[in-house]
C-alpha cells in the first residue's frame, strides 16, 4: 500500500514534469522568428534579464567573469567590471511634455553598464542593463563586432526573454541610405589644430527629446522604455568616440524630454532641412533647457532620410544652435551609429568614405570606427575652439 502510494506520487511528479516541459515546448513553437530580411545570419538566444541583473548587481564592486550561455559560443567568457555612469548621467532629469507644454518630471532611468573584454580583444566589450533590456556590443579578438539586443526590438510579438545575436557585417541594408547633410562651410577650422590631447576630455552636454510619434508608435506610450532607449543610445554613441577610438570626448546627459501629447510639430516631414530648423525653434521655449548638442528622436518618416544634422561644425560657432535628429533604425546597433554620426556632423566632421566607419555617408559602411578624415575634422574644429567645451580629466 505504501509502495503504491509512492508509485502514484512518482507518477504524478512525472506527469507534472512532462506537462511543464510540454508547456514550454508549446510556447517555443508558438513563436518562430524570421529575421531573414534583417540579417543574412543571426542567432537567437534566451536571456533571463532578472537572473542576469541579480548576478551583475552582486558583482558590481569587483571584476568578475561572466558567460551569457550562448550554446554556439561557449568560449564567450567576458571579464567585466562596473562602468561608473555618474559622470555620463549626472542628474537624470526626465520630463514628460503634455498638453499646453506642461512639464511633469519623472524618476531617473535605471541603467547599469559593464565594461570589459572577451579574451584578448583589442577593444572593450560593453554590456548595458536598463529597464528590463539587456544589450551588448561585443568585440572579439579577430576584430569582429557583435551586437545583442532583444528580439522584441525587431518583432513586437517576440517573447520578452528572447534575444538576437548578430555580427554587424550580417545586417542587411534594405536600401542604400545616403546621408543628405548640407554643405555648409565649417567655422573656425585651422590647419594646425590636430594635436591629440588625450589627457583631457571634452565633455559635451546633450539634451534629447522624443516627439509624440516616437513615444507612441515606437514604444507603445511607455515613457520608461522611451527614456531608457534614449539614454542607452547616448552611452553607446559616446563610446564610439572616447573608448573605441580614443577621441577625447564624452557625451553627458543633460535633459530628456518626451512628448506625451500629440503635437504636430516639428511637422515639415517633406523637407529634412526645414524639419531640423523647426526642431531648432525649441530654443525659444522658456522651459527648454538647451545644450551644446540637442538631439530629437522622431517617429516620423522625414523626406526619406533617417537623420540629419543642422549644418557642420555649428558647435562653438553657434553654441546654442546645435540641432540634429534621428529615427529608430531596424537595429539598435545602427541607432547607436546614427546618433554618433549626426552628432559628429555638428561637432565638425564631414562624411568620411575612406573606410568602414560611422561617418561614412552610406550606412552599409558603418561600424564603431572613427575614420581618419573625420577624426582630423573633429580635432581641427574642436581644438581651434577650446573655449566652447569644458574639460574633464580622462580616466
Ligand atoms: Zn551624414
Amino acid at each position: 500500500m505504501k509502495n503504491l502510494n509512492l508509485l502514484t506520487l512518482a507518477g504524478l511528479v512525472v506527469v507534472l514534469l512532462l506537462s511543464s516541459c510540454m508547456k514550454e515546448k508549446i510556447d517555443q513553437t508558438e513563436y518562430t522568428p524570421d529575421l531573414s530580411s534583417n540579417f543574412t545570419k543571426y542567432e537567437t538566444v534566451t536571456i533571463n534579464y532578472d537572473q542576469l541583473l541579480t548576478k551583475v548587481q552582486s558583482n558590481l564592486d569587483r571584476t568578475f567573469t561572466i558567460n551569457l550561455d550562448i550554446p554556439t559560443r561557449p568560449d564567450w567568457n567576458f571579464t567585466m567590471s562596473n562602468y561608473d555612469l555618474s559622470e555620463v548621467f549626472p542628474d537624470q532629469k526626465t520630463y514628460l511634455v503634455g498638453e499646453g507644454n506642461t512639464l511633469t518630471e519623472v524618476g531617473p532611468t535605471q541603467i547599469i553598464a559593464l565594461e570589459g573584454r572577451h579574451l584578448d580583444a583589442t577593444l572593450p566589450t560593453l554590456f548595458t542593463l536598463s529597464e528590463g533590456v539587456f544589450e551588448a556590443l561585443i568585440m572579439t579578438p579577430d576584430g569582429s563586432e557583435y551586437y545583442i539586443e532583444p528580439m522584441r526590438n525587431l518583432d513586437k510579438n517576440a517573447p520578452q526573454d528572447l534575444y538576437v545575436v548578430y555580427n554587424h557585417k550580417d545586417i542587411i541594408a534594405t536600401e542604400d541610405l545616403i546621408c543628405d547633410q548640407d554643405g555648409r562651410v565649417p567655422h573656425g577650422q585651422s590647419e594646425n589644430g590636430g594635436s591629440d590631447e588625450r589627457a583631457w576630455c571634452h565633455a559635451v552636454k546633450v539634451t534629447q527629446m522624443a516627439d509624440y510619434q516616437f513615444y507612441a508608435n515606437k514604444f507603445a506610450s511607455n515613457y520608461t522604455n522611451t527614456a531608457s532607449f534614449m539614454r542607452t543610445r547616448l552611452l553607446y554613441a559616446s563610446y564610439r568616440y572616447n573608448t573605441y577610438n580614443q577621441f577625447p570626448l564624452n557625451f553627458v546627459d543633460n535633459v530628456v524630454y518626451i512628448y506625451t501629447f500629440d503635437v504636430n510639430y516639428p511637422n515639415a516631414v517633406n523637407n529634412s532641412a526645414t524639419f531640423v530648423q523647426q526642431w531648432d525653434n525649441f530654443n525659444g521655449y522658456s522651459w527648454f533647457v538647451n545644450s551644446p548638442i540637442n538631439y530629437l528622436w522622431t517617429g516620423r518618416n522625414v523626406s526619406g532620410v533617417w537623420g540629419r544634422a543642422d549644418g557642420i561644425a555649428k558647435m562653438c560657432s553657434n553654441p546654442t544652435d546645435e540641432y540634429s535628429f534621428g529615427e529608430k533604425m531596424a537595429s539598435n546597433y545602427h541607432s547607436n551609429n546614427l546618433m554618433a554620426h549626426e552628432i559628429g556632423h555638428t561637432l565638425g566632421a564631414y562624411h568620411d568614405n575612406s573606410s568602414t566607419n560611422f561617418m561614412n555617408s552610406n550606412w552599409n559602411n558603418w561600424n564603431s570606427t572613427l575614420g581618419i578624415n573625420a577624426r582630423a575634422n573633429l580635432f581641427a574644429h574642436i581644438n581651434s575652439n577650446n573655449g566652447c567645451t569644458y574639460y574633464k580629466q580622462c580616466e
